[in-house]
């Protein structure tokens, strides 16, 4: 038997999208622009570091332009490439679609390892492949707009931010030209949090469907529920550590990059960072067995198997093994389409990553927003709000004195009750929300239609209908 190989991610992809389109009725031509890439910039740029001038690759590819601005993170990794920026640009129009953020697809990545740099080369090294896509208006509030993604963060996106200001000097949104900054240099509450939070709302939402949860062949609530997470990142960890402290699952097993830790009866997701952070690896963190062949671990039996790292981990080559009743992806591509295939016959529910991890541009929406409206959310109403619940506890209060009656307050109702929402209860409604209502639109895809049998087809059927919308709309 030759073994099957992989298509590459942009390939995969373009497969999950042919699965999903071959369903739909779209006018001759449409599927075809819709399925590619517009535009892909490469920029190769030097900087003199340490003695001598170092050339770097970058490129920022737009995948669909149906809205404007395009949106999508910039990654710093060193297996950054044009397939696979173009891969991920394609996946960030399908989600900002399905999660109704009004924004184009595009992602960005540099070949770099950041590891290997200090903070003060990598400023210098941001600072320049920004100004190389903000003199091309590939970063601009009104037609692209970056955030942080695999090896970037705040601190990148407030250089570019900066970067972008010094060179738009009278552009009074200058901040909206990238989200996922810092909260003092424009950013919005929770959106650090975001992808992990929105990872924990769609799971919660999927278990609140008895249906749903049975045909992952599980049953009752997240609570107690065996979690295998791969990648403590900011996705995973935050993911892990909401589910485990919020939500009563327990953390069976952690994969990292230098091997993976096992306990039965839960990790402790803070003590765990706290260790990475320390010693750059997992390798001997007490309270836990600890297994040097991380990728094993990802087929240890589970009910909920979280890819929080990188494209592919889950490929045709261990698909079979794969212990998992349910998978949500954390990450963008993490289950190829080989597999995604193989692990739909066994049974497995997927919870697709076009859905699953786009609690990050969701928030990364909110911040635009209030980077165009300069003025935080609940600013305006919440003193307002906390007046008129003040009128009602007075009223309960007064009620509660009448001996009659017999009512009394519970002891923390009054304060819970007065709190007006700040922005990061603000940022979490929204994001709950937007996570609840596209899982209800793939859902009744999902539940609707006799040839629909996976979640992935129907997130892409949602979404590429909405794009296919928008072209018709402008007349193409
Ligand atoms: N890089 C993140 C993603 O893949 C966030 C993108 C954004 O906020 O624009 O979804």
């Amino acid at each position: 038997m030759t073994a099957a190989k992989e298509p590459s991610f942009r390939d995969s992809v373009d497969l999950m999208f042919n699965r999903a389109v071959a369903l739909m009725d779209l006018e001759p031509g449409l599927e075809e622009k819709i399925r590619v890439c517009n535009a892909t910039y490469t920029v190769r740029f030097g900087v003199r570091l340490r003695g001598q001038i170092h050339t770097f690759t970058g490129y920022r590819s737009v995948h669909s332009e149906h809205m404007e601005p395009v949106k999508g993170g910039i990654r710093f990794a060193m297996g950054v490439n044009q397939d696979e920026v173009e891969a991920l640009a394609a996946l960030m129009t399908y989600k900002c679609a399905l999660v109704e953020a009004p924004f184009g697809g595009s992602k960005g990545g540099l070949r770099i390892d950041p590891r290997q740099w200090d903070e003060h080369e990598l400023e210098r090294i941001t600072r320049r492949f920004a100004y190389e896509l903000i003199k091309r208006d590939l970063i601009n509030p009104s037609q692209n707009v970056p955030a942080p993604d695999m090896g970037t963060s705040e601190r990148e996106m407030a250089w570019i931010a900066d970067q972008y200001k010094r060179m738009n000097t009278t552009d009074i949104n200058a901040r909206a030209c990238v989200t996922g900054k810092p909260i003092n240099a424009g950013g919005i509450q929770g959106r650090t949090e975001a992808t992990g939070r929105g990872v924990q709302y769609a799971l919660q939402e999927f278990f609140r469907h008895p249906e749903d949860v049975k045909l992952a062949n599980l049953s009752g609530k997240l609570d107690g529920k065996r979690v295998v997470i791969q990648g403590l990142g900011n996705v995973g960890y935050h993911a892990a550590k909401f589910l485990s402290e919020e939500d009563g699952c327990i953390i069976t097993a952690i994969v990292e990059h230098d091997g993976a830790l096992i306990n039965e009866k839960g990790l402790n997701i803070e003590e765990v960072r706290n260790w990475i952070g320390k010693h750059a690896g997992v390798k001997g963190f007490p309270d836990a067995e600890y297994v040097p062949e991380g990728a094993k671990v990802l087929e240890k039996e589970c009910d909920i198997l979280i890819p929080a790292a990188m494209e592919g981990v889950t490929n045709i080559t261990n698909a079979a093994n794969i212990n998992a009743s349910l998978i949500i992806e954390a990450a963008n591509g993490p289950v190829t389409a080989g597999a995604d295939q193989i692990l739909r016959e066994k049974g497995c529910v997927i919870i697709p990553d076009m859905f699953a991890n786009a609690g990050g541009v969701t928030v990364s929406y909110f911040e635009w927003v209030k980077n165009l409206s300069h003025i935080r959310f609940g600013r305006m109403g919440r003193r307002q709000e906390e007046s008129r619940h003040q009128l009602v506890v007075d009223e309960l209060e007064r009620l509660s004195g009448d001996k009659n009656l017999g009512w009394t307050l519970s002891p923390d109702f009054k304060q819970r009750y007065l709190r007006g929402a700040g922005e990061l209860e603000l940022v979490r409604s929204g994001l709950d929300d937007t996570m609840r209502a596209a899982y209800q639109s793939m859902r009744d895809v999902w539940h609707g239609r006799d040839e629909v049998t996976d979640l992935r087809t129907a997130a892409y059927l949602v979404s590429i209908g909405k794009v296919a919308a928008s072209y018709r709309a402008l007349g193409l």
